[in-house]
């Protein structure tokens, strides 16, 4: 039951690269936005420390700093920050309908328009070692890290195009990637398959698992258990990539808004459009292919420029 209602006209849920960048645009377009930022404020990026590719910082930065950079600018601008989840929602299905949001399951917000940037979650094994040395060699995001472990030695965790990708864009940097694959065959398409195995650096040890990463404070190497005859061996790396899929932030959508088969918001075109009128999709929970701050950015901007767009053609 919510206890307060709240009428607004632009709600921007996340708080990460694409959210701050739609309020940045939203608020310039006077659209007052409303952020709620989740229990991860800043997004995926607070949890790293060495950002190399952001455009604009030639001497790269620290995730969390540049989460506080782009908060600032979005606050400059009268973006109004909250510290608060989204907990469910009721979208219109008519055009200028107005959406019902609940914030930390009692507060009620009305909102024209609707900017969803809720992201998504690495998976990882759970295991305590790999917890541990995040950020100081084990990564989720080949993209990302794997230029810190150029000429170097990576294991890649994974069977999937995930994986298969990551090895391959790894072994034009590194010196040499090995792929732990928990199966006696890979789940990737053939052509990726074919494209690790003709990769001359790339080395794949099937029906292995990670044992555990080696290391106190940086990855010094991981002990593998081959699955079938329970041996153990270790091999020397200093990055550890898990490579086993994300999870797209979209639960409390379920039901309201058009998902693919793996749980990602479905947008119209080349829009920032859902299926719902005035609710709209930015950043990785509408995008599994490039998974950047950068795209993120790029789409939430799109997200407020076609929010306003929106709300314009409703006068
Ligand atoms: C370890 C690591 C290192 C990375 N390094 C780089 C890098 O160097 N360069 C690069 O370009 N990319 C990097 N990435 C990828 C990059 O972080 C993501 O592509 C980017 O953060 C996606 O931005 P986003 O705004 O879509 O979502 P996210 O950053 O995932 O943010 C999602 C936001 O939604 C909020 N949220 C979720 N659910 C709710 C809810 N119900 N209600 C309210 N809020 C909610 C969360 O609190 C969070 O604020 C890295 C990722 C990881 C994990």
């Amino acid at each position: 039951m919510s206890d307060t209602i709240e009428r607004i006209k632009c709600l921007i849920i996340g708080s990460g690269p694409a959210g701050y960048t739609a309020a940045i645009y939203a608020s310039r377009a006077d659209l007052k936005p409303v952020m709620y930022t989740g229990m991860q404020m800043g997004g995926q990026l607070t949890t790293t420390t060495e950002v190399d590719n952001f455009p604009g910082y030639p001497n790269g930065t620290d995730g969390t700093a540049m989460m506080e950079d782009l908060k600032n600018q979005a606050e400059r601008f009268g973006t109004e920050v909250r510290f608060g989840l989204a907990t469910a929602v009721n979208f219109s299905d008519e055009v200028g309908g107005i959406h019902k949001i609940t914030i930390d399951g009692t507060k009620e917000i009305e909102a024209e328009t609707v900017i969803i940037t809720t992201g998504a979650t690495a998976k990882y094994l759970g295991l305590e070692s790999e917890e541990r040395l995040k950020g100081g060699g084990v990564s989720a995001c080949a993209t990302c890290d794997g230029f810190f472990y150029r000429k170097q030695d990576v294991i890649v965790v994974g069977a999937g195009d995930t994986a298969a990708e990551e090895a391959t864009y790894l072994a034009n940097i590194c010196n040499k990637v090995t792929m732990l694959v928990r199966k006696d065959h890979m789940r990737a398409s053939k052509a990726m398959v074919h494209r690790v195995n003709t990769t001359k650096n790339i080395e794949v040890l099937y029906n292995s698992e990670l044992d555990e990463v080696l290391g106190d404070n940086v990855v010094e190497g991981v002990r593998v258990v081959n699955n079938q005859t329970q041996n153990k061996h270790e091999i020397a790396v200093t990055g550890v990539f898990i490579a086993i899929g994300h999870t797209p932030n979209t639960d409390i959508f379920k039901g309201q808004l058009d998902m693919d088969d793996t749980g990602y918001l479905v947008t119209k075109g080349k829009s920032t459009k859902t299926n719902k009128p005035g609710v709209f999709a930015a950043g990785d929970v509408q995008d599994h292919e490039y998974r950047q701050a950068v795209t993120a950015a790029g789409t939430g901007c799109m997200a407020a420029l076609d929010a306003e767009r929106y709300l314009g053609s409703l006068e």
